[in-house]
């Protein structure tokens, strides 16, 4: 059982930067909590703040509800794994495991035992003998994890422990770590500034910027719902596309520059006329994967000339322009569009999200 609360917590270094703020979580025992954000937006500081590695400057940290703020790390019932695995390059594999239990005066056997069943789960049976430089990265990663695992902690901390992998790499140990999780179903809280790996392995991400929480929520509903313009163009790739526009009172949506209309989704429309903003410039927001290429219809949103067409074997990513924006659209097809053709494209209208122009929240969702 770990459940992990942060209380208005707030990061002021040294300096007088301010890395985080009035952060609030509730973490539920053996959820994994993905904290993704551009570089520079708090995420680390966040992290070490759990581990006990910074000092809050203000607000509060429990841990099974017990307040941590001034107990030291290694009291915490935390395990991190960093970036850099942070190996012994003297010791085997064994010794790089049994290291911390010694260290906590656990029985010979005791320690056998725990680094076996660990070895066993990851795969590190044949390597128990060998020193780090001996291995290749994923394996050092897979024993930097175990060395984490042996040790039981309440608690497992990951400073984007892949990110000195290989793309192939990346992705093994993805699904790798997500099965661990399932097997031992401890508590962890896990940064990373790639959100596929958020999308992937988190059973609750919280997306943040400057130092802000700009939404908590599972995987869906950030993909979904997401709660403002940077949360919708920083989660998905090709990234969700915007166009600026005004919702008119018969329903429908023109582009800033009058070029293009196109009817809305009647509940779309609804909503955004209880929250009085129609005939006020907004901004819509479309993701690649709602806009479909609609030959020979009737039938179509808006047509519009191709920029550019990324081949990647499974889907094309076609990019077209509409007004002075670049929009994308996923295609599982492999059309050959020459440029500046002219294409008819179809939008899912009910996936179309609408975001104020000012505060930048979803206009639909708030
Ligand atoms: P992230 O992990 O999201 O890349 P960090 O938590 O590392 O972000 O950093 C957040 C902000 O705090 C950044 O502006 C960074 O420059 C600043 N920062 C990080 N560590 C320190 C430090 N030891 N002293 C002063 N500023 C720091």
């Amino acid at each position: 059982m770990a459940n992990v609360s942060l209380k208005n917590i707030n990061k002021v270094y040294a300096n007088g930067v301010q890395a985080v703020y009035d952060f609030n979580l509730e973490i539920r025992d053996k959820e994994f909590i993905v904290l993704v954000g551009p570089s520079g937006c708090g995420k680390s500081t966040t992290l070490r703040m759990i581990a006990g590695l910074e000092e809050i400057t203000s607000g509060d940290l429990y841990i099974d509800g017990e307040r941590m703020n001034e107990v030291p790390a290694k009291d915490r019932g935390i395990a991190m794994v960093f970036q850099s695995y942070a190996l012994y390059p003297q010791m085997t594999v064994y010794d790089n495991m049994a290291f911390g239990l010694k260290l906590r005066k656990l029985s010979k056997m005791e320690i056998r035992q725990r680094i076996e069943n660990v070895a066993k789960i990851l795969g590190l049976e044949s390597l128990l003998n060998r020193k780090p430089k001996a291995l290749s990265g994923g394996q050092r990663q897979r024993v930097a994890l175990g060395r984490a695992i042996v040790r039981d902690a309440k608690v497992f901390l990951f400073d984007e422990p892949l990110s000195n992998l290989d793309a192939k790499l990346r992705v093994q140990m993805r699904t790798e770590i997500a099965r661990i999780h399932k097997n031992i179903g401890a508590t962890s809280v896990y940064v990373t500034h790639d959100q596929i790996e958020a999308m992937t392995m988190a059973s609750r991400i919280v997306v943040m910027k400057d130092g802000y929480i700009q939404q908590i929520g599972t995987p869906e509903e950030i993909y979904d719902h997401p709660a403002n313009v940077f949360v919708g163009s920083f989660i998905g790739t090709p990234s969700m596309g915007f166009l600026k526009g005004t919702v008119l009172d018969d329903g429908t949506f023109e582009t800033e520059h009058h070029e293009y209309r196109f009817k809305i989704a009647e509940d779309h429309f609804e909503i955004l006329k209880e929250k009085d903003a129609l005939n006020r410039p907004l901004l819509m927001g479309i993701r690649p994967e709602n806009i479909h290429y609609c030959p020979s219809s009737e039938d179509y949103t808006l047509e519009s000339s191709i920029s550019f067409c990324e081949m990647l074997g499974h889907q094309t990513n076609v990019y077209f322009k509409v007004e002075e924006t670049q929009l994308a659209c996923v295609l599982d097809t492999r059309i050959a569009f020459a440029e500046n053709q002219q294409v008819q494209w179809l939008f899912d209208l009910k996936r179309l999200h609408y975001f104020d122009l000012e505060t930048e929240k979803n206009l639909i969702e708030s």
